[in-house]
């Protein structure tokens, strides 16, 4: 097996550089090649010391992301589908803005976490995606769009990890991802834009504070704990209060610097004034340890087996002013991409479930509407 070199932030490269009998300063130049450039094959890199450039054919490889489909939007959003092995597939959404490129990239095939109202949740988890297929999603969207823009310069300005899968239960994988995100011979991204979202693994939380502080987002949906463990069941082994905490510490890493609050408006559900008033107060009451947050509310993609609905604008609303009156910065996002399924929690809905998992949340559905006692599954971190 040779060693896929997508794997490898620049410290990884360095010591496979090393194993190789070359020199570490020898991966900066490869690094660069691979990553700022986007190539593929070593007889390009015309810089590497000629040593070096016979050696790796034989003991690594680029390999691109399968594409099996791209969808262009009509309001210029690109989704693909990548095929990564064994009926696994995942998605990646790229949103043109005025003044910036995001990326919208997976972590996992599949999500063990089960929200209710995410169709990645309903699909169950299928496995880990490799470092080399989270930054691959990056590699091949920002080069393609080069090409495709006839642009030099580069394209993709943002990255959300906001594609299938709960990163934070991927975490040794997402963390050299996120380096070469952040690496200036490689994607040279700020860790303002570069945003981990996450439905609240708080001990990763912690880690990702320490090691890598980028922006956050919580994916809070709920303000109090019974309808939070419903929705979201990770909420079960992480209330509110310990997620609200580790909200704290984290900016304690990452100071000056917002954590935005991630709330998927489902109708008759989260969206009414009284939950928006509960949701205040618990800001007010964690704002005390100097928390500082600002509110996203997500209007619901809506899919069949959810059976939920998307809250009506007017109801949005009146949710909004309730947090803006009280002080806290509001916004309602934008839908992007819905001719093609590019919004959130569409992705890659047409994966086949192969866990009974769409099963399970049917039952359990049933149980709710009975008023019987909602039984999920427990999740590991
Ligand atoms: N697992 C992580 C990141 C991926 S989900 C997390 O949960 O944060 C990214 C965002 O999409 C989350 O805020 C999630 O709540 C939201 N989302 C999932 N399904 C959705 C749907 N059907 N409609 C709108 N937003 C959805
Ligand atoms: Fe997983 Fe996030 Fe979907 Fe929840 S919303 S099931 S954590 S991908």
């Amino acid at each position: 097996m040779t060693a896929n070199l997508l794997d490898y932030d620049l410290e990884g490269l360095a010591a496979f550089c090393e194993g190789l009998g070359e020199k570490r300063f020898r991966a900066t130049q490869l690094f660069r090649w691979i990553h700022q450039k986007g190539a593929t094959d070593f007889a390009q890199m015309t810089d590497l010391a000629k040593s070096l450039r016979e050696k790796l054919p034989a003991s690594a490889h680029i390999p691109s992301l399968k594409v099996v489909s791209r969808h262009d939007s009509a309001d210029g959003t690109i989704k693909w589908l990548f095929d990564v092995g064994a009926g696994d597939v995942i998605e990646t959404v790229f949103i043109p803005e005025s003044d910036r490129g995001t990326l919208c990239i997976s972590s996992q095939a599949g999500c063990a976490v089960g929200c209710r109202f995410c169709s990645t949740g309903h699909q169950g988890f299928s496995r880990n995606l490799t470092t080399a297929e989270i930054i691959g999603q990056l590699w091949f969207a920002e080069h393609f769009l080069r090409l495709h823009l006839s642009r030099s310069d580069r394209v993709v300005s943002n990255v959300v990890m906001m594609g299938m899968g709960e990163p934070l239960q991927n975490y040794s994988q997402l963390l050299p991802a996120l380096r070469v995100m952040l690496d200036d011979h490689a994607y040279g991204l700020s860790r303002r834009r570069v945003t981990v979202s996450t439905s609240g693994v708080v001990p990763m939380m912690d880690r990702l504070a320490k090691d890598c502080p980028v922006a956050l987002a919580v994916s809070l949906h709920a303000p109090e704990d019974a309808l939070r463990s419903n929705l979201v069941p990770l909420n079960k082994k992480y209330p509110i209060a310990e997620l609200l905490d580790a909200c704290g510490r984290y900016q304690g890493a990452a100071p000056r610097d917002f954590i935005t609050f991630e709330y998927c408006m489902l109708d008759g559900v989260n969206d009414q004034a009284e939950h928006a008033h509960q949701l205040v107060a618990l800001m007010r009451e964690h704002a005390v340890s100097g928390l500082s947050c600002k509110f996203n509310l997500i209007p619901f993609n809506p899919f069949p087996a959810s059976g939920l609905k998307r809250s009506g604008m007017p109801q949005v609303m009146v949710f909004a002013k309730i947090l803006m009156d009280a002080g806290m910065v509001t916004t309602v996002r934008k839908t992007r991409g819905d001719d093609i399924d590019a919004a959130c929690g569409q992705l890659a809905g047409d994966v086949q479930d192969r866990t009974g998992v769409q099963q399970r949340m049917a039952t359990q559905r049933q149980g709710m509407l009975k008023g019987i006692k909602v039984v999920s599954r427990e999740v590991g971190v």
